[in-house]
């Protein structure tokens, strides 16, 4: 009995590779239209995470009025208007070792008793 060495498969269409058994594709046609869904994939996980980004920050601004420069939330208030803790841009740390957490230009700092001082960045 002859083994067939053959059997990987397109990753696009599914159709048995003869060949070359490093191909992964059955042409350049199927090889775009995978890397075309590919790419795709890419940018809607992007843009799900950046319209949480937008929401965290709107969330944070509509807590600050523009009069002032720092406000206090607590974690319920936040949860409650849809804040998602594991998203942010990035991270400052003072001097003194306090870390703030900031989606864009508005940020916090935790406080006791899971408060947080609500932040903005100031223009420099
Ligand atoms: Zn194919």
């Amino acid at each position: 009995m002859i083994q067939n060495e053959n059997t990987k498969k397109c990753e696009q269409c599914g159709k048995t590779l003869k060949g070359r058994t490093d191909k992964r594709f059955c042409d350049d046609s199927c090889r775009n239209v995978y890397n075309n869904q590919l790419k795709l994939q890419t940018s809607k996980q992007v843009r799900i995470i950046n319209l949480i980004l937008q929401k965290n920050r709107r969330i944070l601004e509509s807590l600050l009025s523009r009069e002032e420069d720092t406000a206090k939330a607590n974690r319920e208030k936040l949860l409650k208007r849809g804040y998602q803790f594991m998203y942010h841009t990035h991270l400052y740390t003072t001097r003194t070792g306090r870390t703030y957490t900031y989606c864009y230009d508005y940020g916090y700092l935790p406080l006791d008793n899971d408060w947080f001082l609500i932040v903005r960045k100031k223009d420099e």
